[in-house]
C-alpha cells in the first residue's frame, strides 16, 4: 500500500449499520477535517484530470460536490453538478436509475456540457455503480466524451465496476 493510500484509509472511518442495519457506511468526514489528507487527496484526484485531458468535473451529490469541486479548481476546469431530481434551476436533462427499493434520478443542466467536453466523474464511494452508471448515460446524451470515473473508495465485493464497465466505453475507473 502506497503512503497515499495509507493516509486516506486512516482518515475514513467505518460506521456499522448506518443508514440501516447491514451496511457499514465509509465516512469521510475525518479525511475532510484534516487538510494534509484533503489536500493529498484533492491533488491525487486532479493529476487524474489532467492525466485524462478531461475539461469539466462532473462531481455527484453530495459528497462528489465536496470533492469534486476543488479538484475543478486544482486542475483548471470547469465543474458541474449532477444533482437529485428537482434541485437544479434550468432546464435539466434526468437519468433514472434503479435501488434496490424503487428508483432514483440525477440530473444535470442541459447546457453544462457539450460535444467539445471530455468529462470526469468524481464521488467518494463507488458501491453498487448505479449513481456513476446514470451520471456516464447523462454525459453520453450530451455527446460529451466520457475522460473516466475517479473515487476515493470502490467497494469491490459490490462489484459496481462491472456494472459500469458497458457505459465507461474503454475509459478508465480510478479507485484510490
Ligand atoms: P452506488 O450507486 O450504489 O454506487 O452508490 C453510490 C453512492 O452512495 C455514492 O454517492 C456514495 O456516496 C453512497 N454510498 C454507497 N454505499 C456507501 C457506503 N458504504 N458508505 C458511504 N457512502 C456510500
Amino acid at each position: 500500500m502506497s503512503s497515499l493510500q495509507e493516509l486516506l484509509l486512516s482518515r475514513i472511518k467505518d460506521v456499522p449499520d448506518y443508514p440501516e442495519p447491514g451496511i457499514v457506511f465509509k465516512d469521510i468526514t475525518p479525511l475532510l477535517a484534516d487538510p494534509a489528507a484533503f489536500t493529498a487527496l484533492t491533488d491525487a484526484l486532479a493529476d487524474i484530470c489532467l492525466r485524462q485531458g478531461a475539461t469539466k468535473v462532473v462531481g455527484l451529490e453530495a459528497r462528489g460536490f465536496i470533492l469534486g469541486a476543488p479538484v475543478a479548481v486544482r486542475a483548471g476546469v470547469g465543474f458541474v453538478p449532477a444533482r437529485k431530481a428537482g434541485k437544479l434551476p434550468g432546464a435539466t436533462l434526468g437519468q433514472s436509475y434503479a435501488l434496490e427499493y424503487g428508483t432514483a434520478e440525477i440530473e444535470i443542466h442541459a447546457d453544462a456540457l457539450t460535444p467539445h467536453d471530455r468529462v470526469l466523474v468524481i464521488d467518494d464511494v463507488l458501491a453498487t455503480g448505479g449513481t456513476a452508471r446514470a451520471s456516464l448515460e447523462l454525459i453520453g446524451r450530451t455527446g460529451a466524451q466520457v475522460a473516466g470515473v475517479a473515487v476515493l473508495m470502490e467497494l469491490g465485493f459490490l462489484r459496481g465496476r462491472e456494472r459500469l464497465e458497458p457505459a465507461l466505453a474503454g475509459a478508465p475507473l480510478e479507485a484510490l
